[in-house]
């Protein structure tokens, strides 16, 4: 049965935000290098949603994109971002899924992401941080 649960998040200046319809279907921690320079730390934490659960409910004119490409698949990776603050908001996936990036959204980074993946990018200082079922390398 569908969930008629709606979670919201917005972006730290506040000018986008979205509402995600049903349950995430997993969080996932993310060590692709391609999070970590977007987010200046060791991973990213991302709950994936279908792509078409997930709506910009303000600010659709400031959401810019960068169009990256997945690690190793090479998938499309659109990275939506706000173009006021630079807050990642979300990264659309060529599979149809939709990361959308814990921190923005009410309730944050809990609980625990189920997935690591790319975890062969985390540096020796920060092994400790691993988390949920590990993958070393990612899609
Ligand atoms: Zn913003």
């Amino acid at each position: 049965m569908a969930s008629s649960k709606v979670a919201h998040g917005k972006c730290l200046c506040g000018t986008i935000e979205i509402e995600a319809k049903g349950d995430y279907k997993a969080s996932v921690a993310c060590s692709c290098k391609n999070c970590q320079i977007c987010s200046g730390s060791v991973y990213t934490v991302n709950w994936a949603y279908p792509k078409d659960t997930i709506t910009v409910t303000k600010g659709a004119d400031s959401l810019k994109t960068y169009e990256d490409k997945a690690t190793d698949s090479g998938k499309s990776v659109l990275r939506r971002f706000c173009g006021r603050c630079g807050s990642g908001i979300y990264s659309e996936i060529e599979d149809g899924n939709c990361f959308v990036k814990a921190p923005i959204m009410e309730g944050g980074v809990e609980p625990q992401p189920v997935a690591h993946i790319f975890t062969r990018n985390l540096p020796e200082w920060a092994q400790g941080n691993k988390t949920g079922n590990q993958v070393e390398n990612g899609s």
